[in-house]
C-alpha cells in the first residue's frame, strides 16, 4: 500500500504544475512553486518582478507611490512586502493594487497587501463583486473547484480601457474576459533613459473549467467565447514588447531571464510576443470547443 501511494504520487508529481494549472486544483494542492521564494529583480526600467517563483506580482514604481499588480497566494503577502523592501522600495508607498483574475493563486493575497499598504484596490465590475463577496460566482468557469479569497472590502470599480495614475505613472486597464468573467489585462510603458518599452500584464488565458462547464453553451456565463475572442484580438493587436503573465511560465519567463543572466542585456524582450500568446489562446479554445461538440 505504501509503496503504491509512493508511485502513484512520484507520477504524478512532475506533471503537477502544469495539471493545476489546468484544473484549478484548490490551494492544499496546488504547487510547491506558487509559495516558494524567488529573489526579486528589475523587469525593466520602474518594473520590477516581486512575486513567487511560480505567481507574479509585479510594482512599478514612482517617486510619488507605486503600483502593485497582483498578490499571489493568500500565504504570500509576507514574502512580497519582503521583496518590495529588498529591492529598496517601501510596502507603505503602494498606493494602487490592480489584479488580472479573482482566483486565489493571484487574488488571495490582494487583501492583506491592502491592509499592509492601505492602498486602494481596483478592479472590474465583475472581479470587484468577487473581493466583496469573497466567492467566485457561479459564472466563474472553475466555480466549484475553487477557494474562497479574503474580501476586500473598500474596492474602485474601473471601465474597461480606464487609465489609472499614481504619480507619473499611468497604467491602463484592458478587460479580457474568458479565463474569468472578469480577467484584466494592463499595460503600461517604463523607460531606462530614452529608451520605453510597452509593457504587458496579459491575463491567463486557458479555457479550463470545471467538468460541468461548457464553454460553447454556458448558462452562467453566455458571454465566455465571445469574451475569449475580444481577449484574443486585444492580444493581437496591443503594443508589446515585453510579456508578463500571472504565472511567469506561461510566457516564458524564466528562460528569458537566464537568457539576461547570460549577458544579452534584452533577453526578457520580445517583440509579437503577445500575438503568440494570443495564438495559443486560440487554439486552446478551438480545441477546446472542438471536444465540447463530442459527446
Ligand atoms: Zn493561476
Amino acid at each position: 500500500m505504501i509503496k503504491a501511494a509512493f508511485i502513484a504520487v512520484s507520477a504524478i508529481v512532475p506533471v503537477l504544475p502544469a495539471f493545476a494549472l489546468q484544473a484549478g486544483l484548490p490551494a492544499q494542492s496546488s504547487p510547491p512553486e506558487w509559495t516558494q521564494e524567488q529573489a526579486p529583480f528589475r523587469v525593466f526600467g520602474d518594473t520590477y518582478y516581486v512575486g513567487t517563483r511560480g505567481v507574479s506580482v509585479v510594482l512599478i514604481t514612482s517617486n510619488k507611490g507605486h503600483v502593485l499588480i497582483d498578490g499571489a497566494m493568500p500565504e504570500s503577502p509576507a514574502m512580497i512586502a519582503d521583496h518590495i523592501r529588498r529591492i529598496g522600495f517601501r510596502v507603505e508607498d503602494v498606493e494602487l493594487i490592480v489584479n488580472s483574475h479573482v482566483h486565489y493563486d493571484h487574488a488571495g493575497g490582494i487583501a492583506a497587501l491592502q491592509r499592509l499598504s492601505g492602498a486602494q484596490v481596483a478592479a472590474s465590475p465583475s472581479s470587484a463583486a468577487v473581493f466583496r463577496s469573497g466567492r467566485s460566482g457561479p459564472d466563474d468557469p472553475q466555480d466549484g473547484l475553487l477557494p474562497p479569497i479574503d474580501r476586500v472590502r473598500d474596492i474602485r470599480v474601473i471601465a474597461d480601457g480606464e487609465v489609472l495614475r499614481v504619480g507619473s505613472l499611468a497604467i491602463q486597464g484592458h478587460f479580457t474576459g474568458g479565463h474569468t468573467p472578469g480577467g484584466t489585462s494592463w499595460t503600461w510603458r517604463s523607460c531606462e533613459g530614452a529608451d520605453c518599452l510597452n509593457i504587458v500584464y496579459a491575463d491567463s488565458m486557458t479555457a479550463v473549467s470545471a467538468d460541468s462547464f461548457k464553454f460553447s453553451s454556458s448558462t452562467t456565463y453566455p458571454r465566455a467565447v465571445a469574451d475569449f475572442e475580444k481577449s484574443i484580438a486585444f492580444l493581437r493587436k496591443t503594443p508589446c514588447d515585453l510579456l508578463l503573465t500571472p504565472h511567469p511560465e506561461a510566457s516564458g519567463l524564466w528562460g528569458r531571464v537566464a537568457k539576461r543572466d547570460a549577458g544579452d542585456k534584452n533577453g526578457l524582450i520580445e517583440r509579437g510576443h503577445c500575438s503568440r500568446y494570443a495564438n495559443r489562446a486560440e487554439t486552446g479554445l478551438r480545441t477546446r470547443l472542438a471536444r465540447e461538440k463530442t459527446p
